[in-house]
């Protein structure tokens, strides 16, 4: 595109710089609009490898990249460091911490946060999973609870901090559970000399009547089995009724446990609210075909924070792909009315789902094609490594799980900020801060 202009280009402002925002980003590099790409952290994060942080298998700057690493060399981008708190639609400009942001099309690409079905007062005593932060704070209770069952005299509670559960049995709480279970049996199970960590219990609790709702009824299946031969515990059909620093209740079952995780439910993030539109259950806002909001055609709101449909009017999922998708669509779309086009609506392409279950199996359905085992793990893995950000990233997260493939190893097994907080706050957790939230 020609660098001289006699006007001013629109101004395209993007809210987020996670899966949709970063792709609507790079897919307008040398197009002829001024972009502004906000986001509240200074990096992008591949969530799908959280769990990973969080179980001590990568460390956190494998699977996260500076944004202005990504696109600084973009020349008609301007990326900023800011929390944004509002919008004004009739004046179209973007509120953030201390200025206001002019936009002439606007992208909301705010993702999502944890949900508690109401019952927030659960998430200090069960963290869940979305930001680099919520990965080394898990991972600092995970690692701890083996440090004090280590030294701990008591036998009723030493059972307590040598037992896990991990709430929801999607993707996440699958993964979360099985790489637990290979931490504690394999990688520390000769690291201790009170404790023998293979007799860590890690139960996998789960409302609906199988795990991995999203797959085909065999491979939930082979996942399940997949998990109990790692030593998990999987309850079905088991909803969670009430979660304390004792321990999880379900109905008139209680597990004592000092480490609880949330992988249950996610809400969307507050655009809906922003904007004053019309959103689902989730949160999430209702948008047209063509992922703008009903009344403000110069408005998208795109991934977890969206609710799109496709042809059939069913609801696309809250993953990746598509918000990269729809990230690149909105390029497409911002082009195509800058040329005087109407855009195609857009239409999102499934490649299908993949989840692991520990280092070396996995479920992956791509259309008819439903495989699971190795290698499912190997198709797994590929994948992971093709879509994270950065060459170093990608060399670094294949040799570490080269190397811990081989050696059953987890090199990140660093206890971090220990002393900012209370050593004891499995015991006392009301002195934990409340978690972070992303969205
Ligand atoms: C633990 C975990 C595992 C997952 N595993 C998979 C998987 O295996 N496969 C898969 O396809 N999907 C997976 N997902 C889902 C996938 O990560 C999301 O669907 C995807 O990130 C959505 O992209 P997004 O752009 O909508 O939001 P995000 O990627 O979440 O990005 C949102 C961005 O907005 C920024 N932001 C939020 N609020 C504000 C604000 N007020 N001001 C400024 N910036 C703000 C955030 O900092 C963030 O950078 C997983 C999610 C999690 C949490």
């Amino acid at each position: 595109m020609s660098e001289t202009r006699s006007e001013p280009h629109p101004r395209v402002v993007i809210v987020g710089g996670g899966f949709g925002g970063l792709s609507a980003a790079k897919a307008l590099a040398k197009q002829t609009f001024d972009v502004t790409l906000i986001d509240r952290n200074n990096h992008h994060l591949f969530q799908p490898l959280l769990y990973q942080v969080a179980t001590a298998g990568l460390s956190p700057a494998d699977i996260a990249s500076p944004i202005r690493g990504i696109i600084g060399s973009q020349r008609n981008t301007t990326v900023m460091l800011a929390e944004v708190s509002g919008v004004d639609t009739a004046r179209k400009e973007v509120i953030t911490d201390g200025r206001r942001v002019a936009y002439d099309y606007l992208v909301l690409a705010t993702g999502a946060r944890h949900a508690y079905f109401g019952h927030d007062d659960w998430a200090t005593f069960a963290p869940g999973l979305k930001t680099i932060d919520d990965a080394t704070y898990l991972r600092r209770r995970i690692l701890l609870a083996f440090e004090r069952a280590e030294n701990e005299t008591d036998e009723e509670e030493r059972r307590r901090l040598m037992t896990f559960v991990v709430i929801g049995g999607g993707p996440t709480g699958v993964e979360m559970a099985g790489a637990i279970a290979e931490l504690a049996k394999r990688a520390l199970a000769a690291d201790f000399r009170s404790i023998d960590p293979r007799g860590a219990r890690i139960i996998l609790v789960e409302a609906a009547p199988r795990v991995l709702t999203s797959f085909t009824e065999t491979l939930s299946d082979t996942a399940r089995r997949s998990l109990e031969q790692l030593g998990v515990q999987v309850r079905l059909g088991a909803a969670v009724t009430d979660c304390s620093c004792e321990g999880v209740r379900l109905g008139g079952d209680f597990i004592p446990a000092r480490t609880i995780i949330w992988a249950a439910g996610v809400m969307a993030s507050s655009a809906g609210r922003w904007l004053g539109a019309e959103t689902d259950r989730a949160g999430r806002v209702k948008v047209r075909a063509d992922l703008s909001v009903p009344g403000h055609p110069e408005v998208f709101v795109i991934g977890d924070t969206a609710a799109a449909t496709a042809p059939d009017g069913s609801m696309l999922p809250g993953i990746a792909p598509v918000a990269k998708q729809q990230g690149r669509y909105i390029a497409r779309a911002l082009i195509a009315r800058s040329e005087g086009r109407t855009a195609e609506v857009f239409c999102y392409r499934d490649y299908g789902l993949l989840a692991t279950i520990g280092r070396s199996r996995a479920v992956v359905q791509i259309g008819g094609l439903h495989i699971s085992g190795f290698f499912a793990w190997v198709l797994w893995s590929v994948a992971h490594v093709y879509f994270l950000i950065g060459f170093r990233n990608r060399f670094i997260v294949a040799l570490n799980w080269a190397w811990s493939y081989i050696t059953f190893q987890r090199g990140s097994r660093l206890i971090t900020g220990l002393y900012a907080r209370q050593l004891d706050d499995m015991r006392q957790p009301e002195r934990i801060e409340p978690r972070s939230k992303a969205g």
